[in-house]
């Protein structure tokens, strides 16, 4: 299990090696995989510094309290970061992509916070062939969201950084396997 700060609101440290190559790669279909990580990195030009925060989010799956990974970021950001008008960089990188309901939620905290852009680079497409799923993806780039699927650079960008590595290289195994069929079908949504 991962060390989980004591607010459910925070985001935990790192993941394993075990978790990331469990839950990244890159399939078609992914059965067993229920859980939703979001590993993010933000930016601000603040004045005369510049600023950076990191961090991962999990799905909470308790009954009396879910919360998908991207609405636990959301609300993390929004007290964190109350100033509206600064500029924000914001990436994730996402083991599975946002669902509608989700989607939504990005598109008004876009509305929100005017001078923020966020690229998102998911592993897998959740429901891809479903249209309210294939719907909720071209809302967020209609929005302005850079979406991509994630490919050799940013999974070792994520070993690199939001992985308890142990000084382990960075191995990409069987982390690409279905990238072509992916990546193709989101051009496919996109269109
Ligand atoms: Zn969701």
């Amino acid at each position: 299990m991962e060390p989980w700060r004591p607010s459910p609101r925070n985001p935990m440290d790192r993941i394993d090696p075990k978790t990331f190559h469990f839950q990244f790669p890159n399939l078609r279909y992914a059965s067993g995989r229920k859980l939703c990580y979001l590993c993010f990195q933000v930016e601000r030009d603040y004045f005369y510094y510049n600023d950076s925060d990191w961090g991962v989010f999990r799905n909470k799956v308790h009954p009396w309290a879910p919360c998908h990974a991207e609405q636990c970021f959301l609300s993390w950001f929004r007290d964190q970061y109350p100033y509206r008008d600064e500029d924000y960089n914001v990436t994730w990188f996402l083991s599975w992509s946002p669902c509608p309901t989700c989607a939504e939620e990005v598109v008004e905290f876009l509305e929100e916070y005017r001078n923020l852009t966020l690229s998102i680079f998911t592993s897998r497409l959740y429901y891809f062939w479903h249209p309210s799923y294939q719907e909720g993806l071209c809302k967020l780039w209609d929005a302005g969201v850079q979406l991509d699927i994630m490919s050799c650079d940013e999974f070792e960008y994520c070993w690199d950084n939001f992985v308890y590595h142990k000084r382990k290289r960075f191995q990409r195994w069987n982390l690409l396997k279905d990238y072509d069929f992916l990546a193709a079908e989101l051009q496919e949504i996109l269109r």
